[in-house]
């Protein structure tokens, strides 16, 4: 079978609810509806690590940028981001399409609009230095299975195209 030779990176909670901050939960496993976009698309998905899962585990408090904004916090992210531009170069060495990074709006880690989340900022920073041309979307936060509003429908579809 031919690989369609197409990646998305997504932050880790899109594919596993699980592992965000107790009560934040929006489904019970993957978000289905943005799953079943991309993947009737033909493209894999790389998930990201889960940066606050790592610092801190399952039973973490709900914290803003601010509360995060650490050296120790930092350097997991950088750690991460830099682990993750090698990543993309491999598949970009290998002549794959990496579409771009699905991240979470309004997340202290991973938001990519509107005020960068902890992870997004280094990992966008290297992503320009690196001169390396990625697309960008979050997961909006009002998102839910089976309520998914036709405007992100249609950022989403556009996105992965
Ligand atoms: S740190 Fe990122 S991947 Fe982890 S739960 Fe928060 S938004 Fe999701």
């Amino acid at each position: 079978m031919e690989r369609s030779k197409r990646v998305v990176l997504v932050s880790h909670c899109i594919l596993n609810q699980n592992t965000v901050v107790l009560p934040l939960a929006r489904a019970k496993g993957a978000y289905k509806d943005i799953v079943k976009e991309v993947m009737n698309a033909d493209i894999g998905i790389h998930q990201l690590p889960c940066p606050e899962y790592r610092y801190l585990g399952l039973k973490r408090e709900s914290m803003t940028k601010e509360q995060y904004e650490d050296s120790r916090f930092r350097n997991i992210n950088k750690d991460i981001a830099l682990d993750t531009v090698n990543i993309i170069k491999e598949y970009i060495d290998n002549e794959y399409e990496v579409i771009g990074i699905i991240g979470i709006n309004e997340s202290p880690t991973c938001s990519i609009s509107g005020e960068k989340g902890i992870l997004m900022e280094e990992l966008i920073n290297i992503i320009i230095k690196e001169n390396i041309k990625l697309n960008y979307i979050d997961v909006p936060t009002d998102y839910h299975d089976g309520t998914m509003s036709e405007k992100f429908i249609k950022e989403l579809r556009n996105f992965i195209k």
